[in-house]
This record gives structure tokens, C-alpha cells and sequence, in this order.
């Protein structure tokens, strides 16, 4: 642990202060380019197509000298990205892999799902993840203006089915409380609207985001808040973390987790079941357990299904029903997240 990478500053601080040059990252963690192999190293293209992004207080949980630690193989821009970009399309990896840009029914707007409308309220990230399946995601065009509101209103209520609304990105907490208060109080002049669900990554980066003035909004709301983490690894999750869940467990906001199945990340049934009692000793539960997202630049990532399902079913057996995620792919035209089957 390299505490010395960052004081104990509040988030908006650190999110101006995040680690943006790979040289920085690679000299934080004692890493030359004699520790990375060839395909490891830098690639300049996959940076400047997806710069690297990273908090240091996440930095801080690498282990310095590992060119395989879990966290740090999730947000450097390597080689692998770029490779046989040939072989990567014509293996399905496209650069909208969830066809997002067709159901994009107003300006950041989704609605895939029949009980819930996803929000993309901002294009910002706190951590650019590399296998982000938005990491082509044309955001400048797509973000809800103030002005659209009206539109997606009118969307809403000429569906009476929508009755949760889920803010995502980006990543909804990169916003400041003031603008969350403001969407957080058009929805609940909706009565059909019951349900708030939030998800963010930001909790699990920098965890002193979830500060007073948050936890005033959500206790405040009448709606029920849900809020969805996104942790691959339990590395990734500390002291910070847990007192941040603790408080938002204590204003009775509904947590869980989602994370996405990693070549040489997690894809090990003890790391997977270790992520699951670490979340749940921070109260929050697993729920998702997605297989990648086919996006151009993440093809070194992808497992089999059938490696996915053995690890799966491991899961199956050694942990409580309560502690085990759902299994899902994302499939452009589907209803719903398609499980995959396990026997
Ligand atoms: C995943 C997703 C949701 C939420 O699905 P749940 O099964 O309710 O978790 C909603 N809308 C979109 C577009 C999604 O991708």
C-alpha cells in the first residue's frame, strides 16, 4: 500500500488530480519496461483512442513492481488493445457492441428494458476502464440537456409501465450533488416513477464521494435508492469503502454489486468467491456477474462461456445462494439480461 500517492482530500480534489499520464503510473509503481513483457507495453494508440484515467487512491492498492496485479491490468493502455484489429472484428468485437446507438430513443435516453429508462447524465468517468464497453461511445452528442427533460418526461408518461429510473454514464457520482438534486427532484414530481438506481464505480475509486451533502439527497427522496457498485476484484475494496457503504446501509439505500468476468482478473472461482464475502462484509451483495462486452480493444480479456460456466458452477457450490451473482450477457435486442445456462 503507497498512502503517500495522495492526501486525504475530498473527491472533487481528487477526481481534478487523477493519474492521466501511463509514464506517471508506470514510475509510481516501480514498473520499467524491462518488468513488462513486449505485449504489455505502452501503446500510445490505445491511450489516445482511450486515455488512461485513473484515481491515485486506487493507484494506491496496486502492488508496486507487479506488471499483473488485477487493478493495474484493468486501466493501462497495453498492446494487447490494438492487436489483430482484423481478427477482432471479424470475431464480433464492434465498437457498439450493444447496439446503444439504435436504442437510444431520445438524447440520453435508453429504454431496452420495460419497467426502467437508463440515463446517461454525464460522459465523465472517474477510472477508464479497458474493457468499457462505451469506450467508443460518441457522449458529446447524447447528453440530457436541461431542455430534454421535457422530452423524456413526456417519454415517461406516455408509458405508464416506466417505474424506475437508473443513472448511469459515464459515471452519474462524477456529477456534482447540486446537478443530482436537480434530476433526482424532476423524477419525483412523476408519481409512476417509484424507484431511483444508481450506478457507479465511483464508490469503489474514491469512496469519500459518498459525503453529507449525498447522503442528504437519498435520505430525503421519496423514492427507494438503489445503488450498484461496479468491483472485479477484492483488491479493489477498503476501509474507505466499507464506510461508505455502512453509512449509505444506514439511510436504508439498497446495495449491491456488479462486476465483469476478466481474463487474468478474476476469472478464478477464489478470487471471485473472496469478492463475494469481502462485499458482503461491507453490506453489500453480488447481483450481476457479466461475460464481456464484445467492444474493439478488449478481445485479451474475453474467457469462454465454457470457462464461465466451470467457474460459475463452482461458485455455485461453495458459496450461499444469497452471495452467488446472475450470470448474464448483455444482447443487443433481448428483453432482458440473457443468463447463461449452467447444468
Ligand atoms: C442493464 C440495463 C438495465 C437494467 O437491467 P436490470 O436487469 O434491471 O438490472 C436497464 N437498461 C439498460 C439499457 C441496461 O443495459
Amino acid at each position: 500500500m503507497i498512502n503517500y500517492l495522495y492526501q486525504e482530500k475530498n473527491w472533487q480534489s481528487q477526481l481534478n488530480d487523477l493519474i492521466s499520464d501511463p509514464e506517471e503510473l508506470l514510475a509510481l509503481l516501480k514498473l520499467t519496461t524491462h518488468d513488462l513483457k513486449s505485449e504489455q507495453l505502452l501503446s500510445q494508440h490505445a491511450h489516445q483512442q482511450f486515455k488512461l484515467r485513473v484515481p491515485r487512491q486506487f493507484v494506491a492498492k496496486m502492488q508496486v513492481g507487479n506488471a499483473y496485479d488485477p487493478l493495474f491490468l484493468q486501466v493501462f493502455p497495453h498492446h494487447l488493445e490494438m492487436q489483430d484489429m482484423e481478427k477482432q472484428i471479424q470475431a464480433g468485437f464492434s465498437a457498439d457492441p450493444l447496439g446503444e446507438l439504435e436504442a437510444n430513443t431520445l438524447p440520453g435516453m435508453l429504454h431496452k428494458y420495460k419497467s426502467r429508462i437508463l440515463m446517461t447524465i454525464t460522459g465523465a468517468c472517474a477510472i477508464h476502464c479497458r474493457y468499457c464497453f462505451r469506450r467508443h461511445f460518441p457522449y458529446q452528442e447524447n447528453l440530457p440537456k436541461s431542455r430534454d427533460w421535457f422530452a423524456i418526461e413526456h417519454y415517461i408518461r406516455d408509458h405508464p409501465e416506466i417505474n424506475e429510473i437508473i443513472l448511469s454514464g459515464g459515471d452519474p457520482l462524477t456529477v456534482s450533488n447540486d446537478k443530482l438534486a436537480q434530476w433526482i427532484n424532476r423524477f419525483e414530481q412523476l408519481p409512476q416513477i417509484k424507484t431511483l438506481r444508481i450506478h457507479s464505480r465511483v464508490p469503489v475509486v474514491i469512496p469519500q464521494r459518498i459525503d453529507d451533502d449525498l447522503l442528504r439527497i437519498l435520505a430525503t427522496t421519496r423514492l427507494k435508492v438503489i445503488l450498484v457498485v461496479h468491483s472485479n476484484h477484492a483488491n479493489e475494496l477498503d476501509i474507505d469503502f466499507d464506510v461508505a457503504m455502512r453509512k449509505l446501509c444506514n439511510i436504508n439505500v439498497t446495495l449491491f454489486n456488479q462486476s465483469v468476468l476478466l481474463s487474468e482478473i478474476n476469472d478464478n472461482f477464489y478470487i471471485l468467491k473472496a469478492l463475494s464475502y469481502r462485499l458482503f462484509d461491507a453490506r453489500v451483495l453480488p447481483y450481476y456477474l457479466h461475460v464481456l462486452d464484445k467492444v474493439q480493444g478488449a478481445s485479451h480479456f474475453l474467457i469462454t462461456d465454457a470457462t464461465a460456466q466451470t467457474i460459475y458452477q463452482a461458485l455455485l457450490k461453495e458459496l450461499p445462494g444469497y452471495l452467488v451473482p446472475k450470470l448474464v450477457r448483455e444482447t443487443s435486442g433481448e428483453l432482458h439480461k440473457t443468463p447463461l445456462n449452467v447444468f
